[in-house]
Order: structure tokens, then C-alpha cells, then sequence
């Protein structure tokens, strides 16, 4: 699982924290210099590893903290709290259309788990919302997506719509009207990924989001990929627009990065977890669990 390595490093840390019974602010400045570079080594970025060490240092110092009769625990207390906070404080729940159906456009590079986790959401929804989902094949550039969706979606029992390789804003509108004719109030789309960010990709994003207006856009990134993630988010974000992300393969062994930089550097909130390559491996992101996880 991710974050193994940082929960090693802080826990070591915080250990010591405790040994020492009544600490000084040089105490706290120690741990915190160690905890910087476990951040830093789990490949968080740099400027909010900065940010988040100067707004716990001074929690810590500048309060009645040291005095307290469990300065460490107070000191780990504010450490879970800002990590909380660092990942949006609650879990960001997703857009509900008012009138059905809800439109979710699942974009991001290939081999991020765009195709895998539209259908994950598609399953969980059914599940947690009772929800009657319909996935649709937008990424009309590579038949093997199409097949690969109605794979996935034969798995989970739920209708995929495909127009083939035509125009896939197209099919994506022709899907909405199929869904409203057949009692389909969620709609996923599977748009196009590329290896790389183009202009040509985006181009076709922002047409289907201006056509189609999606109540959710949903970025599915890789936590594997680490500051890489953090930058795709970013590039999405500026060129599109997104609602949130959904965090892939964090069953992986990632250090963690992405999930702690990226609501810090973009501001979107990271809405669900893929936690496995299974169908139903797919969780809301709550992030006062994970900082927990992390704190151990
Ligand atoms: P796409 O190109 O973005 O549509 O990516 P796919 O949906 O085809 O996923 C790429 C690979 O990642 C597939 O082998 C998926 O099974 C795998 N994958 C997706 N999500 C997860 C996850 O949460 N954990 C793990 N371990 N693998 C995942």
C-alpha cells in the first residue's frame, strides 16, 4: 500500500517525540526537520512540504502546546490535523445533476485507469446510490477501448453505449438521449487519453464539455506516477476545468505524493481511491482516513 514508507519515517519520528517527556521548541524543531524530508522522500512537492511544516511548526510553538501534559501527542495531533487538511479536510463528494442524468466525463492520459475506474464509479454508484448507470465509448481512437469498456461493463453487468469510431462528442450526446429513453440516471463518459498532453486532445475535451455540459468532470490520475500526477492535474485544470480527481493504484507501492500535493498545488479535491485492479476497487477518498493511515 501506498504510503508505507513515509508512515515508517513519522512514526520513528514521533516515537522519539514521545521519549523525550517535556519538550523544548528545539525539540519540535527536530521533528520537523524529519518529517520535512520524509514528506520531501514521499515525493510530495517542495513548496507544500514548505507551507505545511511552517503552518505545524508554528501550531506547535507558538501555542500553549509545550506546556501541555502530552506535548507529543499534541504535536501529532496537529501534524494528523494539517495532513487532514492538506487533502481537503472532508471527503469532496460528486455533482448530482437536479434534473437526471448525471454526467460524469472521465478524462485523463492512457494507462492512468480512466477506463477501469469510469466502471468501478459506475459499479459503486449502483451499489451505494442504487443508481442506473450507463458507460459510453468516447474514446473512439483505439477499437481496443471500446472492446476493453464492454469487457469491463459485461463484468459488472452494466449497458455500455458505443457509436463505434465516429465523432464522439456525437456519441456522447446520442448516449445522454439513450440514457433519458431508458431510464439511465448516471452517464459515464470514457473520453480519448493520450501518452502526453496535446492540444489536439484538450480540443476535443472542451468541445464535448461545452456540448454535452457534464455536471462532474473527474481526472483519473496514477498515484504511481507521483509529481507527474500532480502536473497532469494541473494541466487538466488549467486547460479544461476539472471537479476533481480520482486517484488510481494507490494499492500500489506510491510514496504517497500525489494524494498529499495535489488539492495543495491545484486546488480540486481527490474524490475517490482506486485501491486495486478488481472491479470493486474503488472507495470515496476521505481524507482524515488517510492522514490517519499515514500517521499509523
Ligand atoms: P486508461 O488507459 O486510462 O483507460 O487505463 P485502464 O483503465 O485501461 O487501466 C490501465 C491499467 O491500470 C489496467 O491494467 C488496470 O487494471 C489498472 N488499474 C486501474 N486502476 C487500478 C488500481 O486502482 N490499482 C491497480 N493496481 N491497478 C489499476
Amino acid at each position: 500500500m501506498a504510503f508505507e514508507g513515509l508512515s515508517e519515517k513519522l512514526s520513528l519520528t514521533f516515537k522519539k517525540l514521545r521519549g523525550q517527556g517535556r519538550l523544548s521548541e528545539e525539540h519540535v524543531r527536530t521533528a520537523m526537520r524529519e518529517v520535512r524530508l520524509a514528506l520531501l522522500e514521499a515525493d510530495v512537492s517542495y513548496k507544500v512540504v514548505k507551507d505545511f511544516i511552517s503552518t505545524v511548526t508554528e501550531q506547535c510553538v507558538g501555542t500553549d502546546v509545550l506546556d501541555s501534559l502530552t506535548p507529543a501527542q499534541q504535536v501529532i495531533k496537529i501534524v494528523n490535523q494539517e495532513l487532514t487538511n492538506l487533502m481537503g479536510g472532508t471527503n469532496a463528494k460528486l455533482a448530482t445533476a437536479p434534473h437526471p442524468p448525471t454526467v460524469v466525463m472521465m478524462v485523463g492520459l492512457q494507462g492512468a485507469g480512466k477506463t477501469t475506474n469510469g466502471a468501478k464509479l459506475a459499479g459503486y454508484l449502483r451499489k451505494t446510490m442504487q443508481k442506473r448507470p450507463l458507460l459510453v465509448a468516447c474514446d473512439i481512437y483505439r477499437p481496443a477501448a471500446i472492446e476493453q469498456l464492454k469487457v469491463v461493463g459485461g463484468q459488472l453487468d452494466i449497458p455500455v453505449f458505443e457509436m463505434g469510431q465516429g465523432d464522439p462528442v456525437k456519441t456522447a450526446q446520442a448516449a445522454i438521449t439513450h440514457a433519458k429513453d431508458h431510464g439511465n440516471d448516471l452517464v459515464i463518459l470514457d473520453t480519448a487519453g493520450r501518452l502526453h498532453i496535446d492540444e489536439t486532445l484538450m480540443d476535443e475535451l472542451k468541445r464535448m464539455k461545452s456540448t454535452v455540459k457534464p455536471h462532474e468532470i473527474l481526472l483519473v490520475v496514477d498515484a504511481m506516477t507521483g509529481q507527474d500526477a500532480v502536473n497532469a492535474a494541473g494541466a487538466f485544470d488549467e486547460a479544461l476545468g476539472i471537479d476533481g480527481v480520482v486517484l488510481t493504484k494507490l494499492d500500489g507501492d506510491a510514496r504517497g505524493g500525489a494524494a498529499l500535493s495535489i488539492r495543495a498545488s491545484t486546488g480540486k479535491p481527490v474524490k475517490f481511491a482506486g485501491t486495486g485492479e478488481k472491479l470493486d476497487m474503488i472507495e470515496p477518498f476521505h481524507p482524515e482516513r488517510m492522514a490517519s493511515r499515514i500517521l499509523g
